[in-house]
């Protein structure tokens, strides 16, 4: 090899992971004596969510779940789809519950959120459930940065100590992931729209973890050596998918990365999985 050439970075495959996850999960069922019951909530006809829920359905009945989608009007009250989860609450065969955001405009997300049983809540996204993560105690996890967290424990980095910038800080994604990685110990960073010298901070981590929504925003120049780079961006560029990374160069400096797509993407309704055996696991155990 040429001395200082460039040594890329080991590519973190996402749909083995996620392939790993599902085969826990299915080792996990196999051991109750019941199927746990997924329902995936859809209001409206927004093309994207239609796509999510259909997946996440599916893959419940493929590892052997009860996955059922409930798809209602765009135009439903909201009183109508509080009615619809507290009966779902109240259903002992329902073990997970999630609402598909986002919702019409005559719906409040979080007063349906915060409506959920947090015991059934396989999102994550309740406030008691957000409370108990962020006080380090066991909790039904976001799933997208549950995912995070195990594509960067396969590397077998020891996370504990090491210096981690989550770039984005949305409920769904980056305040969760800053708080799971804190949770491992390491030394975190939340950069956001208003960072001052957002490159000189990322300059400074072991981990990166980018969920911006931009493509390629996070360039080469940003990345110290050696560093684990998770893309959870998907954006569409040129009729093509590419991450919040710019992959090509930033493989050439990073340990590991991510790529997009087949990286954080198939980890997402993998965890979704996870959650809602954890979630039976734990209400009917
Ligand atoms: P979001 O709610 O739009 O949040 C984006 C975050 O990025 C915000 O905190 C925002 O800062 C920050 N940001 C925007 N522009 C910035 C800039 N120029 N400099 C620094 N920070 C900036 O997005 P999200 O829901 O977290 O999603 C992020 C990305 O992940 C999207 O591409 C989404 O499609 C993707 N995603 C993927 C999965 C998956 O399964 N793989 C799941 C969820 C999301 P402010 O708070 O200051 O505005």
């Amino acid at each position: 090899m040429v001395e200082g050439a460039a040594v890329p970075a080991r590519v973190i495959d996402g749909k083995a992971i996620a392939a790993q996850v599902e085969a826990e999960v299915r080792a996990a069922l196999a051991k109750l004596p019941f199927k746990p019951g997924l329902v995936a909530i859809r209001v409206g006809n927004d093309p994207a969510s239609e796509v999510y829920v259909r997946n996440k359905a599916r893959k419940a009945k493929e590892l052997g779940l009860q996955g059922t989608e409930l798809v209602f009007d765009a135009s439903m009250r909201e009183t109508d789809l509080l009615d619809e989860v507290r009966q779902l609450n109240s259903d002992n065969n329902i073990d997970g519950i999630l609402v598909q955001l986002p919702l019409p405009k005559q719906i409040d997300a979080g007063k349906v959120i915060g409506a959920i049983d947090p015991a059934k809540d396989v999102d994550g996204f309740h406030p008691i459930n957000v409370g108990l993560l962020h006080l380090g105690r066991p909790a039904l996890v976001p799933c997208t940065p549950a995912g995070v967290l195990r594509l960067i424990a396969s590397t077998g980095v020891d996370i504990t100590g090491k210096r981690a910038v989550v770039i984005g800080r949305s409920d769904i994604v980056g305040k969760p992931a800053a708080a799971l990685l804190l949770r491992e110990n390491a030394t975190v960073t939340i950069c956001h729209s208003r960072t001052r010298d957002l490159p000189g901070v990322v300059r400074e981590a072991d981990i990166v973890v980018a969920a911006i929504g931009k493509p390629r925003f996070v360039t080469v120049e940003m990345i110290k050596k050696g560093a684990i780079v998770i893309d959870v961006g998907i954006n569409r560029l040129d009729g093509k998918l590419v991450g919040d990374v710019d992959f090509a160069r930033v493989r050439d400096v990073a340990s590991w990365i991510t790529p997009v797509p087949g990286g954080v993407g198939p980890m997402t309704i993998a965890m979704l999985m996870k959650n809602t055996v954890t979630a039976a696991q734990v209400r009917r155990g």
